[in-house]
């Protein structure tokens, strides 16, 4: 064995993915987590647990994989997490706790993330489940929102013995880990299905159907059906779009509309009530993560898909592994282009797309290389769906309809970091409602922060 590699991980070959909708990562077996968990050093300082945002006692839980103790592993990572079959798939680790590793230094990092999967789906195929709390405190909080932020903020609760109740606007719980995320890359009957059910057998009940803020108010939640405080993890599930002639074409989709239908409504599915449009050939606009998904969504509907993104592919913000899977499955990408039109036929239905090239010229406030117009490099890409994927905000209907509830000039919750208070007492927020659009393990973060901040000021009342 090279110390210095990571033990490699199997995948569905991807000529044969790029048609199906099953999970591309197969991920280890026991012999190869052991020998994977082998690699690491048990770093007395151990920089990984630095860069994971929920603190999972990383080295405790991988030297217990090393020899074997896969029930004790579960343990200690549940500890710090609700959802780990979650974030060991969709974690971006290569930024966080392997980022750290000192195994990175010389060579490779060890793959907690794999390691965490593994443990968690081994726990789950052996029916282990987290411990809930002995006794209830008679104490009831509100979680408006079932994503990764409303599920951990409502397990940690539990766990401190509360009365939980998620609210939720869909028919199903899971935010975008149900909705956004698709199938190929996060199971959704084996693995989300299943942690959240876990969450539920902590306690925490889940009344779906619910928008907040018109089928009921915070304020009436808190005043007139009893609940002592109130979590706001609603995310940010509102679209942007361009604002470019010929966005109201027929066939332009944001890609939260598109991955919605294919993950929630099972439009891939040929038998669904509600198909989606396969396109033939799509353009999908933006490079982030949610744009892979729905670039690779499109290509498994039998679609020519380019991904079209206005800077260089360093510059991409989607997850390395997610940029590498979609090359490698056949997603053709035009860099360094930017739509300024949406072209549409007689009918209305999309038949282009019209670009320009771009250079990069100097950095911006985001520290990236501005992207600057090529003078007339028009061109036109023929397509019949565009996808826009440009980045989504707050939904405002909450905070509309509750009064004392600060937002700033994004729409996104005022919260403090370390408890997630708002500006209405006994009221806290986290996740992408407050930071807009990030990360499934920052949101979770949020959750626990609120958790805390919750148990803070019910314990001092
Ligand atoms: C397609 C896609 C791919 C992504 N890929 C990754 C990835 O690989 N790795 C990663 O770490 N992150 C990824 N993300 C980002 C990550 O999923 C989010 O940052 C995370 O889910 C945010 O969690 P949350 O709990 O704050 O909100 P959400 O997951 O958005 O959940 C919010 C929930 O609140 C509900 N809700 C909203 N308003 C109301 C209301 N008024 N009343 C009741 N319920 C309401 C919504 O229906 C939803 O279920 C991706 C996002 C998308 C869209
Ligand atoms: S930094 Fe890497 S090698 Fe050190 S304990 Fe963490 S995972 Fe193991």
């Amino acid at each position: 064995m090279d110390v210095l590699k990571k033990v490699p991980v199997r995948e569905q070959d991807a000529k044969e993915r790029a048609a199906n909708f099953k999970e591309v990562c197969l991920g280890y077996n026991k012999e190869e987590a052991m020998c994977e968990a082998e690699r690491c050093i048990n770093c007395k300082n151990a920089q990984c647990v630095k860069g994971c945002p929920v603190s999972i006692n990383i080295p405790g839980f991988v030297e217990q994989v090393k020899l074997g103790n896969l029930e004790e592993a579960y343990k200690i990572i549940s500890e710090s997490s609700a959802l780990p079959a979650i974030c060991g798939r969709v974690c971006p680790q290569e930024s966080q706790c392997e980022g750290k590793c000192i195994r990175g230094i010389k060579g490779e990092a060890i793959s907690i993330g794999k390691l965490e999967r593994f443990v968690a789906d081994w726990a789950r195929e052996n029916g282990i489940k987290p411990e809930g709390a002995k006794e209830k405190n008679g104490k009831k909080v509100a979680v408006i929102g079932s994503g990764p932020a409303g599920l951990t903020c409502a397990g940690d609760l539990a766990k401190l013995g509360y009365d939980v109740t998620i609210f939720e606007a869909l028919h199903e719980a899971g935010g975008v880990l149900v909705y956004g995320i698709p199938e190929f890359r996060l199971p959704k009957e084996d693995v989300v299905k299943k942690e959240i059910e876990n969450v539920k057998s902590l306690g925490v009940k889940i009344e779906t159907n619910v928008v907040v803020g018109k089928a009921v108010t915070i304020d009436e939640l808190m005043e007139e059906e009893g609940f002592d405080a109130v979590f706001i993890g609603s995310g940010a599930g509102l679209p942007k779009f361009m604002g470019i002639p010929g966005e109201q074409a027929n066939g332009v989709f944001s890609a939260n509309e598109y991955l919605t239908r294919s993950n929630l409504m099972k439009a891939f599915d040929e038998n669904s009530n509600t198909p989606i449009m396969h396109g033939k050939k799509v353009a999908v606009v933006g490079g982030g993560n949610v744009a892979m998904d729905a670039a690779r969504t499109a290509l498994r509907l039998g679609a020519e898909t380019h991904i079209v993104y206005r800077r260089s592919e360093e510059e991409l913000p989607a997850r390395v592994e997610e940029v590498h899977h979609a090359k490698e499955e056949g997603i053709i990408f035009d860099l360094l282009t930017n739509p300024v039109e949406i072209l549409a036929d007689e009918n209305g239905w999309v038949c282009g797309i019209k670009c320009v090239r771009m250079e990069l010229g100097e950095p911006d406030a985001s520290g990236r290389r501005r992207p600057v117009v090529v003078e007339g490099s028009e061109f036109v890409i023929e397509v019949d769906t565009v996808i826009m994927s440009l980045g989504t905000s707050p939904n405002p209907l909450i905070s509309s309809t509750t009064e004392g509830l600060e937002v700033n000039k994004w729409k996104c919750i005022v919260a403090d970091e370390e408890h997630g208070k708002t500006t209405k007492e006994g009221v806290y927020a986290g996740g992408d409602a407050v930071t807009g659009a990030a990360t499934v393990i920052l949101a979770m973060g949020a959750g626990k922060a609120g958790a805390k901040g919750i148990h803070e000021y019910l314990s001092s009342k």
